[in-house]
């Protein structure tokens, strides 16, 4: 029986294979999901709907994790999330005809067209227009939506060979079976303005609205990613190459190579008191599928 793998999975195996062997072969993940996820789902979940509620909703229901901060702390990131979702319906009129579109494709070997037994691509688009979008009648053009701390040129620069958006393009050529090489990217910068002393929640929460609604340019950002037949090419070469180490792995022929330069960068690993042997996997949740974003 075929696996599904995702982009989600690629980029994970590419920052640490030992991390990966972790969450995707041993199904280990934190009891409690990190703020930024619980906020990154829930930012989505507000768009998919169209209602700045839906994203409050999604954060109420995430008990346990959100046991874990007082009242107020919760309440500020509710109404930040609310506030994110609301500004980025007022920036933006142009939505998908169809949103949050799961994928499955079989992963042919590159060269021989022969799909692996093994993997099948999988993966959610955040939103498609099939010929809609304003700018590109006729086209069928991908949308995604982000949040980020910092959005400065780097951040914008680098979309240029982000391989998550090669990847989402080279599905979507095959499923529609002509060239989509058109991504529209949106990005909302989480807040800039930090809760001052003496200040209440409400008279935070409060400022933290206006600033959205007064600074648009400082928090909203929309581009569009293109890409070439080459760069699909290049991240269809990866993908299979990144496949075939993964099942080598899984066949207990080579180890899963852990890349100590990650364990720290850019936050903590969650597998960090695992592999230095502080805690066993008895520390982690099991889950029960591999892959919570596909249903
Ligand atoms: S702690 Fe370091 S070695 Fe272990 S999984 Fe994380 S990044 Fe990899």
């Amino acid at each position: 029986m075929q696996e599904l793998l995702t982009q989600t999975e690629i980029v994970t195996f590419g920052k640490c294979e030992k991390r990966w062997e972790h969450r995707y072969v041993s199904w280990l993940t934190p009891f409690v999901e990190s703020m930024a996820l619980s906020m990154g789902s829930a930012f989505h979940e507000g768009l998919d709907a169209g209602n700045p509620e839906a994203a409050v909703d999604y954060l109420d229901k995430q008990d346990p994790a959100w046991g874990q901060w007082e009242d107020g702390k919760n309440r500020v990131n509710k109404a930040i999330a609310h506030t994110m979702v609301s500004a980025a319906l007022k920036q933006w009129q142009s939505w998908p005809d169809k949103s949050e579109f799961q994928f499955q494709l079989g992963l042919p070997k590159p060269g021989t067209g022969n799909v692996s037994k093994k993997h099948r691509l999988s993966g959610v688009w955040d939103g498609v227009w099939e010929g809609s979008h304003p700018r590109f009648p006729g086209e069928v053009v991908l949308g995604e939506w982000k949040t980020a701390s910092i959005v400065n040129n780097d951040y914008m620069q680098r979309l240029d060979i982000d391989f998550q958006v090669s990847a989402y393009l080279w599905v979507a050529s095959k499923l529609y079976g002509k060239p989509v090489t058109k991504m529209v990217y949106r990005v909302v910068k989480k807040p800039t303005i930090r809760q001052r002393k003496n200040e209440t929640e409400e008279e935070y929460i409060d400022r933290l609205r206006q600033d959205y609604e007064e600074r648009p340019e400082h928090y909203l950002f929309e581009t569009v990613v293109e890409r070439t037949e080459e760069q699909l090419d290049e991240w269809h070469k990866q993908a299979w190459a990144v496949h075939s180490r993964m099942l080598q792995i899984k066949r207990g022929d080579v180890p899963a190579i852990k890349n100590t330069q990650a364990c720290l960068s850019r936050g903590r690993c969650p597998y960090f008191d695992l592999c230095v042997g502080a805690v066993t996997e008895d520390a982690f949740k099991r889950l029960e599928t591999k892959h919570r974003e596909i249903n």
